[in-house]
């Protein structure tokens, strides 16, 4: 089914909670987010339609999948991914897809159970398949407005609101006014440059060449059996590739190789990779360079950045988006609570407090990540059947084992990442981290009982936790009781929306309502 026909000028909202700039995926996230909770917003995105012809985002994280489960989607795009999880959890080296394996790693990016750990396996997906789902459920959501071929082309603020100016692709031009703004808009965000903000950071001196074709016959000569990253070692190609489905159709990305590069270049990079003729055809091309760069401000007044517009990592590990999925969700909550009365101004503060040292951390482990990749890893008599060979194979899988492990077993990083430093949570060291995962029964996840507001986790008959659903009603702070023992048996244990621990202990507090103020960004504790 195509795209609805889009809005008119005159069909876009004079007034609205939140616009936010760019439908891509964080912006789109957003949306569900607010709109989940009723919240009114109008998403300004000018790409008519999802571009199939840069699939770049390929790993969905298990964060990100928790947020699907969350908003009762990840059934829906695992059922639109082309590759199941069970179809490979592989990443192997080797000297080309015919050619000789150097080394792998097995169950990597989440796409395999770790205990309790996580309730939803990571996805591999193309980028747009998660575009298109999100798309179709902002408009599913009736407190959503996607208005598509319509920019933000100005920004005003003052006490009261924002006035968004925004331009339909016939040079139409409409304001619309919000409480609040978010900025979505990609790297090259004119929400950023509105609220005077500014990157800061370097970029790679690499140029690579990604590029979508197809091949049908090219899995009959693939020796290393199924996987979800080939990394090819070979001088004539030092390239990264894998399948977006199994009919045929491959993402590619060559190292070194610039933007000017032509079809022809681009089919003896393929066969060079492939180590056959591969018969491809290219069906897009995408350059693109590596950023370690992050927004000097993230918000300003009642405007804020998100996703690429406030960050950018390489790629390598593959975070960026997903990083954009965890701001997305932690401004969405706050934004709402903002607006339906009962958060306080610290929340929304504390966006940047709590997000910033995470996207530092991604862009860290991110780029470190970087510092191998195949071209680092060429080397001499890889292909060689004789002793040197064999010599030159186990120097590279030793040093493949040792530089790439933690791109591909990153949960620290995905579930580890932590809000200590918040100022609207409590001290202490049960908190600042992510509930842990437990199954309730089979299928059921702790997470699929949290509310969609706060969750007070009571261990009767230890516990009762009057004091707090008495001090969070005072101030009408949503809040569901459920009756399990938290991390560590603690017998009471606040969970916010967004399924961190703000606050543990065994016993009630001496002052509820200070908690609760705390919690909800109104006061200290
Ligand atoms: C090769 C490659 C591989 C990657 N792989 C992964 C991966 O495996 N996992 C991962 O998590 N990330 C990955 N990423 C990163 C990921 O692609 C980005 O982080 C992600 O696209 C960011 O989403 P976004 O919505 O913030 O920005 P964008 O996707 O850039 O979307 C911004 C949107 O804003 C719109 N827009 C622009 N200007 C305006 C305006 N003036 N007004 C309104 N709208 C506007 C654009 O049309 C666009 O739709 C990869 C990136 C690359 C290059």
């Amino acid at each position: 089914m195509g795209e609805p026909a889009g809005l008119t000028t005159s069909d876009l909202p004079d007034e609205v909670p939140v616009v936010v700039a760019g439908g891509g995926p964080v912006g789109l996230a957003c949306a569900v987010e607010l709109g989940r909770r009723g919240v009114g917003c109008l998403v300004v995105e000018p790409r008519p339609t999802v571009s199939h012809a840069r699939p770049r985002c390929k790993t969905i994280n298990v964060r990100s999948m928790q947020h699907l489960r969350r908003w009762g989607i990840a059934g829906r795009l695992r059922d639109r991914a082309p590759l199941a999880p069970d179809w490979s959890s592989d990443a192997v080296f080797c000297t080309s897809l015919a050619g000789r394996e150097l080394s792998r790693f097995t169950g990597v990016l989440g796409l395999v159970p770790d205990g309790d750990r996580f309730p939803e396996l990571g996805q591999q997906a193309p980028q747009y398949v998660l575009e298109e789902l999100l798309r179709d459920v902002v408009r599913e959501l009736p407190a959503c407005q996607l208005a598509t071929s319509y920019s933000v082309t100005g920004v005003a603020q003052d006490d009261a609101g924002v006035r968004v100016t925004v331009t339909g692709q016939n040079g139409r031009t409409a304001e619309v006014t919000a409480d609040y703004l978010i900025g979505c808009d990609g790297p090259r965000s004119v929400v950023r440059d509105q609220i005077g903000a500014a990157y800061a950071g370097g970029t790679a001196l690499r140029p690579n060449f990604g590029l979508v074709f197809t091949a049908p016959d090219l899995w009959r000569h693939v020796r290393h059996g199924p996987a979800v990253h080939y990394w090819i070692i070979n001088q004539a190609a030092p390239a990264l590739m894998g399948p977006i489905d199994l009919d045929g159709t491959w993402w590619f990305i060559a190292f070194g190789v610039d933007q000017e590069t032509g079809e022809k270049e681009a089919v003896r990079l393929i066969d060079a990779a492939a180590g056959v003729a591969s018969r491809a055809v290219v069906r897009s091309t995408d350059p693109w360079t590596a950023r370690m760069q992050i927004a000097d401000r993230m918000c300003r007044g009642r405007v804020f950045l998100a996703g690429d517009a406030a960050h950018l990592n390489p790629p390598f590990g593959g975070h960026g988006l997903n990083t954009g999925l965890g701001d997305a969700v932690d401004l969405g909550w706050k934004l709402a609570a903002r607006l339906d009365g009962w958060g306080g101004p610290a929340l929304l503060d504390s966006y940047q407090a709590e997000r910033r040292p995470i996207q530092e951390r991604v862009i860290r482990e991110a780029t470190a990540n970087m510092a191998v990749t195949s071209p680092e890893l060429l080397a001499d008599n890889l292909d060689a059947g004789d002793a040197a060979g064999e010599r030159a194979r186990h120097a590279a899988a030793e040093r493949i084992q040792q530089a790439k492990r933690p791109e591909f077993h990153s949960l620290d990083l995905v579930l580890g990442a932590r809000i200590d430093g918040s100022p609207v949570i409590a001290a202490g060291p049960a908190t600042g981290a992510l509930l842990p995962h437990a199954w309730l029964a089979p299928g059921r996840s702790l997470y699929d009982d949290l509310g969609e507001g706060f969750t007070l986790l009571v261990r009767r008959p230890l516990a009762a936790g009057g004091a707090i659903e008495k001090a969070a009603r005072a101030r009408g702070v949503p809040l569901r009781v459920v009756d399990v023992p938290g991390p560590n048996g603690a017998a009471l244990t606040l969970v916010r929306p967004d399924q961190y621990v703000a606050w543990a202990d065994d016993r009630e507090p001496a002052d509820s309502v200070a908690l609760i103020d705390r919690l909800r960004g109104a006061g200290p504790l």
